[in-house]
């Protein structure tokens, strides 16, 4: 088989679409020698040579030989042999994978220069300084890369040197100075190795070689891979490429570019030069490079034919290229050509633009943009360019940044918010009572809690950015300070946090303002063109119902009625609810809270007109909606201490009792969802009163309501059978007192493990699924949701899971579950809507699963509609 790959004019045996094989490098130099662009020539050496290598550390037989005669191809071509005293052939030798992977060796220059074969160089370029300087670059770079050398003991030499000549700068250094150095490295690697500097280029080829492939295993690329989620077993190719140099004068120079603006996405030639300088200048930023445009004055015919080569490249790739190039005394050769990296503007930018200029179809349009790039889009988002002192980390719990006050209590937030003042709302963890201080802080961070913590889902839901699960901070309220990783931040102080990655940071930092743009506004409308998934969102008020069907929800696919329990006017008729000690005192503290709760979903079914809308009863066990134990201690010893007697300590004391009574040792396993409607029917008749009411008076008007109820918390089919009876009595009693039919739909949340095996029954009684995958990881893992921050960020450095369960949907385990309860449930009714309402319903890789499955929609929240959209879309393509 075929081992090495040749590339040149006239003689090129890969092509772009090897890339798996040659490494993006290599099949980027192929294509553009089979376009006819000038290339030095050069061969490349698979990937799959470096697999093998690593695991024997050696070659056959084959490889070696079609190395060798790839070598004499190379000699021939140029007439030129390695190692020649006369006249010698000079080679890079750099890596390649499949894809740039920083951390491994990456370059190394005139290889094949040695004692004899430098004299023949300074020869034939008349310039013996020229060909030192050649000669000692590559010894350091040599000693360093393939030896393992540290670079520094190179680097300091020519400091000394440098101070003996009494001269500033490397290029004050003569023939001479540079042939000593060269001297004095090569003492360097004799001392550091043990061994001499090796003076047979094809010994040296060998050990470069082995040093690219060797570095596939160093610490840096494994951890790169990992973070990047690159496999293991690719391996890298080899690049051995004819050396051209762009530091020959004037009429020589090296430079870097984009085809098109990298940042914005203009459609403008961007990028630097230097010249008479060599490739690795421009980088390391000893002189300053620059413009490209200026090249244009320079190097007149080099410079056009860069740019026609540009084009050349973008039409046949169809994307922004960035190129490296070469000059060598007027003469252009281009070195590499890849896929060039894009901010999220310039992604979308390039994107429409391209579809414009008629490069590409709407599809490959919307494949281009990532749902990184719109969540970054739709976010304030911190300043590229500050200065910046990150002082821990947390989860990146809703994206986005913001900076503010640092206050402790929801209250404080709320008063700084009349105030003007912007704040971040710092919390051990929230709870339902602080939602009026989350909204009106500009971020949260929390101590503790998962990434579906309830600061993460409001937060989210808010479009809020929110770090959650700090563990490095500790609050103490008392002092009115936080302390942080040897930082003390105090009330009042500014800090900032980054909730797309977690990020917490000291101080003020400049945000860049977010907006939708007509360019990503197309990119979402082909996406709906494109998607067959129905994408509708998670939401619970009027304000964000419309948010998000300006962001294009198609419904809502989750309304949790429990958040419209905890608005300051609700929380004393809510309370009488749960101390009522009958059901007749019951219903009469319902019979409050029942015009509240209709004004809700007029409100909520106005915004959705036309769409449907998916409303779940009452979900949280009640002593979520009291107060504290110890608060109400607290309170009880302040009422005694100052004698009160105006019957308050009794109430409070009552209250107490209940709350005790209430506490349960499970919550999340206890006397919640359907239990609770079955235990307290009357609750969910008040809540299915105000729904149907409200539709009835809005179909009154004219408008098309379609309510979807749905049941919380189902694991056996009487459950469902049980309250679907007691829905359908009460929407049918509505419906005739108010003398209108309406459309409305009884369905069932799948978020137990039991409901999904069962789904064939549960399906009998259901007209529609929405998968609650919360919970339903919850109870497939046994994992609490409000507690994994304690344990899943060590199990996910122990590499016992990769992703947190609760961010990204494991598919193997929860996702097993969720196909038996969609194959059963359609089993019974083929034709079973079915949705995905768990906060996964937002995450892309979920989402994907999410269509693989054949789920109908998925609801997440409104922020995150735009990423849905998108991603719903590339599923299909
Ligand atoms: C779920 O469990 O996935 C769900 C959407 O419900 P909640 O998060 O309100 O428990
Ligand atoms: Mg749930």
């Amino acid at each position: 088989s075929k081992f090495v790959y040749f590339f040149g004019k006239d003689v090129t045996d890969g092509k772009a679409s090897m890339r798996d094989l040659l490494g993006g490098k290599g099949a980027g130099l192929a294509e553009m020698a089979n376009l006819g662009i000038p290339v030095p020539p050069g061969f490349t050496i698979t990937t799959e040579v470096c697999v093998l290598y690593l695991e024997g550390k050696k070659y056959s037989e084959e490889v070696l030989k079609q190395v060798e005669e790839a070598i004499d191809k190379l000699e021939t071509l140029n007439n030129k042999k390695l190692g020649d005293p006369e006249d010698p052939l000079l080679v890079s030798v750099r890596s390649g994978a499949r894809v740039s992977m920083p951390g491994m060796m990456d370059t190394v220059l005139n290889l094949g220069l040695t004692d004899k074969s430098v004299l023949g160089l300074a020869n034939k370029v008349n310039d013996e300084r020229f060909a030192y300087d050649c000669y000692r670059r590559f010894i350091s770079m040599f000693g360093d890369v393939v030896l393992g050398i540290d670079f520094e003991k190179f680097e300091s030499l020519i400091e000394d040197k440098k101070k003996e000549l009494k001269v500033e700068s490397d290029t004050d250094l003569d023939a001479k100075a540079l042939k000593d150095l060269a001297e004095r490295f090569k003492g360097v690697i004799k001392l550091e190795k043990g061994f001499e500097f090796p003076q047979d280029p094809k010994v040296q080829l060998q050990m470069a070689i082995d040093a690219v492939f060797d570095s596939w295993n160093n610490p840096r690329a494994i951890t790169y891979r990992k973070l990047n989620e690159i496999d293991d077993s690719w391996g890298t190719a080899v690049n051995v490429q004819t050396m051209v140099y762009g530091n020959r004068g004037n009429t020589s120079g090296t430079g870097v570019a984009f085809t098109r603006n990298p940042s914005t996405g203009e459609r403008k030639f961007f990028g630097e030069y230097l010249i008479n300088a060599q490739g690795e200048d421009v980088v390391a930023g000893i002189r300053t490079p620059d413009f490209i445009d200026t090249l244009g004055n320079k190097i007149p015919e080099a410079y056009n034919q860069l740019v026609d080569i540009c084009k050349k490249l973008e039409a046949h790739f169809k994307d922004m290229q960035d190129i490296e190039f070469t000059i060598q005394e007027g003469k252009l050769y281009m070195l590499q050509t890849r896929t060039g990296k894009r901010t999220a503007a310039a992604a979308v930018k390039l994107a429409t633009d391209m579809v414009a200029e008629g490069l590409i179809d709407k599809e490959t349009a919307v494949t281009r943009v990532k749902a990184e790039h719109i969540d970054l889009l739709l976010h304030p988002r911190i300043d590229p360019n500050a200065k910046l002192e990150v002082v821990a980390k947390g989860l990146p719990a809703s994206p986005g940044a913001a900076v503010g006050k640092v206050v402790f209590t929801a209250e404080a937030a709320e008063e700084m918010a009349e105030k003007g003042e912007k704040t971040i709302l710092v919390r051990t963890e929230t709870s339902p009572e602080d939602i009026g201080g989350m909204a009106a802080a500009q971020g949260v961070i929390t101590v503790r809690g998962g990434m579906t913590s309830h600061a993460a889902v409001v937060g989210r839901g808010m479009g809020k950015p929110c770090v959650v699960g700090c563990g490095d901070i500790s609050i103490d309220t008392k002092s009115g300070l936080f302390m942080v990783n040897g930082h003390t931040v105090k009330e009042h102080d500014y800090v900032t946090i980054d909730g797309s990655t977690g990020s917490v940071i000291i101080g003020k930092v400049e945000l860049i303002d977010a907006e939708i743009n007509e360019d990503l506004k197309k990119i979402l409308q082909w996406a709906d063109e494109i998607r067959t998934l129905g994408v509708r969102t998670n939401a619970d008020n009027p304000a964000d119902a419309g948010l998000a069907r300006e962001l294009g929800a198609e419904g809502i696919g989750l309304c949790r009625t429990e958040h419209m329990f905890f608005g300051e006017e609700r929380i004393p008729a809510v309370r009488e609810m749960i101390m009522a000690e009958d059901e007749k005192s019951r219903r009469k503290a319902l019979k409050k809270l029942l015009p509240m709760q209709k004004e809700d979903f007029l409100g909520i079914f106005r915004s959705m007109e036309g769409l449907p809308v998916t409303i779940r009863l009452l979900d949280p066990p009640l002593h979520e909606f009291l107060p504290d134990k110890e608060e109400l201690d607290a309170k009880l010893r302040e009422l005694e201490a100052s004698g009160d007697s105006s019957g308050k300590i009794n109430e409070v004391k009552k209250v107490i009792q209940r709350v005790v009574s209430l506490k349960e040792i499970n919550p999340m396993l206890g006397h919640r969802g359907c239990r609770l409607g079955i235990t307290y029917p009357e609750i969910y008749d008040m809540q299915v009163r105000a729904i149907m009411e409200a539709a009835c008076e809005l179909t009154n008007e004219g408008m098309k309501i379609t309510p979807e109820i749905m049941i919380p918390l189902v694991g056996l089919v009487k459950e469902l059978a049980i309250t679907r009876e007691e829905v359908c009595k009460m929407a049918e009693k509505v419906m005739a007192e108010k003398g209108v039919k309406i459309d409305y739909k009884v369905g069932t949340m799948i978020e137990l493990p039991r409901a999904a095996i069962v789904a064939d029954q549960i399906a009998q009684e259901a007209d529609f699924f929405s998968f609650g995958t919360n919970d339903l990881t919850q109870t497939t893992f046994g994992f609490s949701r409000d507690d994994v921050s304690k344990f899943v960020p060590i199990y996910q450095k122990a590499g016992i899971i990769e992703h947190d369960p609760f961010a990204v949907l494991d598919q193997e385990g929860v996702g097993e579950i969720m196909k038996i309860g969609i194959s059963k449930g359609r089993s019974v009714k083929p034709d079973l809507k079915m949705g995905i309402c768990g906060e996964h319903g937002g995450e892309p890789r979920s989402i994907h699963f999410a269509y693989d499955i054949g789920l109908n929609y998925v609801s997440c929240s409104p922020y995150r509609v735009p990423i849905a959209r998108l991603v719903a879309a590339q599923s299909t393509i």
